[in-house]
């Protein structure tokens, strides 16, 4: 019998999980094998993006369809996250798992958190961060976003080319596109591998980890992702031309990938190929996934608002309804800030904590099972920006 990619995939996380859960935390020793495959993951991301966005907008007529994608797209990235924000302080609320957590218990139990934190940004900031400064620089760091800026302007500028160049540089970034969907191939062979490493890693690390207070902050945060999930497929049912189960069916390993990997960025090479294999438009995907990658973070929005009511909880504090708006502005706001890579929502909770003057040193409870809500909040990141790819080719449909 012939096993496919995602059958593959399967096995090599069924074999993690049994060598997890026979060697515990010795198997820390096959880490490597996961982090070489996220390594050549977010290698392949960069170009991949640029090229793939370029060829796509030489496929736009004019400004005004690029507009309105762009509208579309920040509209869903915008309410989703409200929601999902929403969901995480509900369900906080409803399983209060902060309620007698024992300060001075958890300031003992837990590493003490070093050095600074870092602040909250201003609006200001973050949209001026977008801009590249200089086009090496934009690569050098991996900044999906500048890069997305920067294939943006570039596209435009392509359409005010002749038609002579214009086509010559469409065939060059169709080709380069080709190049780097072609490399991603290549590494997905080696994806049963590095996934089966990263999960037995995972589970041989926190196989016994859960207990009390965590095991209902988890419990509350995946319920409430899982809420977000079936709002998801609902909105696939109805808005679009996928349905649910072969929709999951198709991006399977998008979801061993995201999981395993809990990096947004490494994952953005699989969804952008896997998009391709769904036969969304070209054009809609390629903007969609990239800017979706950075700053659409339904899975984190709903991870930062637990710890942040979580930690309000235990230390006693009570909000306003005035302060709930702070929380939804300040969330939206520093959710865009994980970079994208494993952790990266973690450092973000603390700055959220901080910035609303409460105890760090609770939050930081969160970080002896950061693993396990990465896992998730990646998902659901990557979830909503398919998602998002696939209604707004539905709503596209037909126009050109
Ligand atoms: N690692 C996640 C991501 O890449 C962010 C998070 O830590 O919540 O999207």
């Amino acid at each position: 019998m012939k096993v496919g990619p995602g059958g593959r995939i399967l096995i090599g996380m069924l074999a993690g999980v049994g060598l997890g859960a026979v060697l515990g935390e010795r198997v820390a020793a096959v880490q490597p094998l996961g982090d070489l495959f996220i390594t050549l993951l977010i290698l392949a991301a960069a170009p991949l993006v640029f090229f793939n966005l370029l060829a796509g907008l030489t496929s736009l007529r004019d400004l005004r369809t690029l507009g309105r994608l762009a509208g579309k797209t920040v509209g869903f990235f915008l309410t989703t996250e409200i929601v999902a924000l929403s969901l995480g302080l509900g369900a906080m609320a409803l399983l209060r798992p902060g309620v007698g957590l024992r300060l001075t218990e958890t300031v003992t139990e837990t590493e003490t958190v070093s050095g600074a934190v870092g602040e909250a940004p201003s609006v200001g900031a973050v949209l001026l961060d977008m801009i590249p400064t200089n086009v090496v620089r934009a690569f050098a760091e991996g900044n999906v976003v500048q890069i997305v800026i920067l294939a943006l302007m570039l596209g435009i500028a392509t359409m005010a080319l002749g038609d002579g160049p214009r086509a010559r540089l469409a065939t060059l970034f169709e080709d380069l596109a080709g190049l780097f969907r072609r490399l991603v191939h290549m590494v997905l062979w080696v994806a049963p591998v590095g996934i089966g490493a990263l999960v037995a890693v995972t589970v041989g690390r926190y196989g016994t980890d859960l207990i009390g207070p965590t095991a209902r902050f988890l419990a509350g945060v995946w319920g409430a992702q899982i809420v977000i999930v079936t709002g998801y497929m609902l909105l696939l049912r109805f808005f679009s031309d996928y349905r649910p189960a072969r929709f999951l069916r198709a991006t399977g390993s998008l979801w061993a990938t995201t999981a395993a990997t809990t990096s947004s960025l490494a994952s953005l090479s699989v969804g952008l190929e896997t998009a391709g294999r769904l036969d969304l438009p070209r054009r809609v995907y390629s903007f969609v996934l990239p800017l979706g990658a950075q700053l659409n973070k339904d899975g984190t929005s709903v991870m930062l608002a637990a710890v942040l009511l979580f930690t309000a909880q235990a230390a006693g504090v009570t909000f306003s309804p005035a302060d709930f708006v702070t929380i939804l502005l300040l969330g939206m706001l520093l959710s865009h800030g994980t970079g994208g890579v494993p952790g990266g929502g973690f450092v973000v909770a603390l700055i959220y904590v901080q910035a609303l003057n409460l105890p760090i040193e609770v939050a930081a409870i969160v970080g002896g099972i950061y693993r396990l809500v990465d896992m998730s909040n990646t998902t659901v990141n990557i979830m909503g920006d398919m998602v998002g790819a696939a209604l707004v080719a539905r709503s596209e449909a037909g126009r050109a």
